[in-house]
């Protein structure tokens, strides 16, 4: 009898796994069964991407960065690669608002001091980046204690603060490095210098195209759970997992000895499976592993998530010319502004307003302002059309609104988390066939969510197909 994997969240990490396993099996010949359980009455998680009267509005994420291959190997085989489209040359200029204007980022320091965003001072610190001392002790750090460390506390507060707004909405002060930030710690540690790093990396390494699909993100969840060969359930909130009994739930068999019972709210009968990937958000998922592992269930609890708003307002043609062409802008916390930042979504993809109009979506919350949870749709609404009419000058009112809220949104990787991943990791190990992906693990980003899935999904099938996998080679090594 095939054996069984039941995921529990069809998100893009969620929905990769199952692919990811299906396509292992297929290629080995054997038979898998596979099923996702969402919760939702849809599929994609925080990739929602919402089409009506000619806007196409995102409440989750807008791109994702090309150059991951499991997410470009995903993208090809669900039959997305014509609707993928790279984000304009208009993205590359991005803003940073302080000190009371829009000022455009440009990877020269002697610009960076000719629009304001440096001083003549902080440039000069930054450009000694190279001889300052490479930290080794492998010891966990601050985002922004290491861009003060290494590139000046100018840089660390006017630039890398905004930029951890940017890809967390969270507070520099209190990521960890090794975690939100790999790639940077590994410049440091292999070349003893981000500047040195980069030069000596340049051409050999790409930080990959920003990249959407013609129907908005939720296109290649939409296109997996359609494609894959495997069963979707939507409208499933999975209860609990336990641990199968020989005697329990005798009409239901998957293989000779399935290991996990998963019960769906609703459902008279539980889910027999082999193996289980719980692919949902930290808090979701720490409810499941509660009655299997306090402590683990502590763990995943303790990643924060704070909560989202984003508000896209759609503004008739007489307000292009008051946004700039480009990726978007972020806005410095002393600035009197309580957004954190704007996408200009329809300078980056084509089709995401009405000709001739421009979309604006208006991120709020985050970290660093968890208060916006507690106001209503109301009040975030009228703060956002405020605040944006009044950054860009905009007079008339916008065209088009809507409000999307995430009250737990996106996991903060603060200080500790790569070790704490390592303890969810070492106690799901304690399980037969039970293991975890999703963005509050080990990478935030859309594609690197999706990768993970791929790695977890694979690493499971191999498992119930009686495959050795790297983690059992290296189990039975150490004895
Ligand atoms: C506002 C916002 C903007 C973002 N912008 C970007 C961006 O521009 N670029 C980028 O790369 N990334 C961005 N991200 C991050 C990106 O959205 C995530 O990396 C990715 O969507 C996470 O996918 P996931 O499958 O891990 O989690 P999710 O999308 O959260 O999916 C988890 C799924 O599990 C389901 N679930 C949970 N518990 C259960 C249960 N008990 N039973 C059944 N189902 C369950 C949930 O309903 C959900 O569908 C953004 C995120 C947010 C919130």
């Amino acid at each position: 009898m095939a054996p069984r994997l039941v995921v529990v969240g069809g998100g893009i990490s969620g929905l990769a796994a199952a692919w990811a396993a299906r396509r292992l099996a297929r290629e080995r010949g054997d038979a898998l069964e596979v099923i996702v359980l969402e919760r939702d009455a849809e599929v994609g998680g925080k990739a929602r991407s919402i089409e009506r009267d000619g806007w196409l509005v995102e409440a989750g994420p807008s791109g994702f960065l090309g150059g991951r291959p499991a997410m470009e190997r995903l993208v090809e085989e669900a039959g997305l690669s014509p609707d993928a489209i790279p984000a304009g040359v208009a993205s590359r200029r991005r803003f940073i608002y302080r000190a009371g204007r829009m000022r455009e980022i440009v990877p020269n320091p002697f610009a960076l001091v000719r629009h304001g965003i440096l001083s003549v001072r902080g440039m000069g610190r930054l450009l000694v980046e190279p001889f300052v001392r490479a930290r080794r002790d492998g010891g966990d750090e601050g985002v922004f204690d290491f861009a003060a460390r290494r590139l000046g506390s100018e840089v660390a507060d006017r630039m890398v603060r905004p930029m951890a707004l940017g890809i967390f909405a969270g507070d520099a002060r209190r990521l960890s490095l090794a975690a939100a930030f790999p790639r940077m710690a590994a410049l440091e540690r292999e070349h003893g210098s981000i500047i040195r790093g980069m030069m000596a990396r340049r051409g050999r390494t790409s930080s990959g195209t920003l990249t959407s699909f013609r129907h908005g993100m939720q296109s290649l969840p939409l296109a997996l759970a359609q494609g894959g060969a495997f069963t979707v359930r939507r409208n499933a909130r999975v209860e609990a997992i336990r641990r199968a009994t020989a005697s329990s739930m005798p009409t239901q068999p998957a293989s000779a000895s399935p290991s996990w019972e998963v019960v769906v709210e609703g459902d008279g009968i539980p889910i027999r499976a082999d193996g289980v990937i719980l692919a949902g958000e930290p808090w979701a998922m720490a409810a499941l592993v509660r009655p299997l592992d306090h402590a683990a269930a502590a763990e995943l609890e303790a990643i924060p998530c704070p909560p989202i708003a984003v508000v896209a307002l759609g503004f008739a043609p007489g307000a292009t010319e008051r946004i700039p062409a480009g990726f978007g802008v972020l806005i410095a916390r002393d600035e009197g502004f309580r957004m954190l930042g704007n996408l200009w979504e329809s300078h980056l993809y084509p089709g995401r307003s009405p000709e001739g109009h421009v979309l604006v979506r208006a991120i709020l919350g985050g970290a660093v302002d968890p208060d916006i949870g507690a106001l209503s749709d109301d009040a975030v609404l009228q703060l956002a059309r405020e605040e944006v009419t009044r950054l860009y000058g905009i007079t008339d009112p916008p065209v088009h609104v809507r409000i999307e809220r995430v009250a737990r949104a996106i996991p903060q990787y603060v200080l500790g988390h790569g070790e704490r991943v390592a303890r969810i990791e070492r106690a799901l190990a304690c399980f037969p066939h039970l293991d975890a992906t999703g963005f509050g693990l080990r990478g935030v980003a859309f594609a690197d969510a999706a990768s993970d899935g791929v790695t977890v999904g694979e690493r499971m099938a191999a498992r119930l197909l009686g495959m050795p996998t790297s983690i059992d080679a290296a189990a039975a090594i150490a004895g």
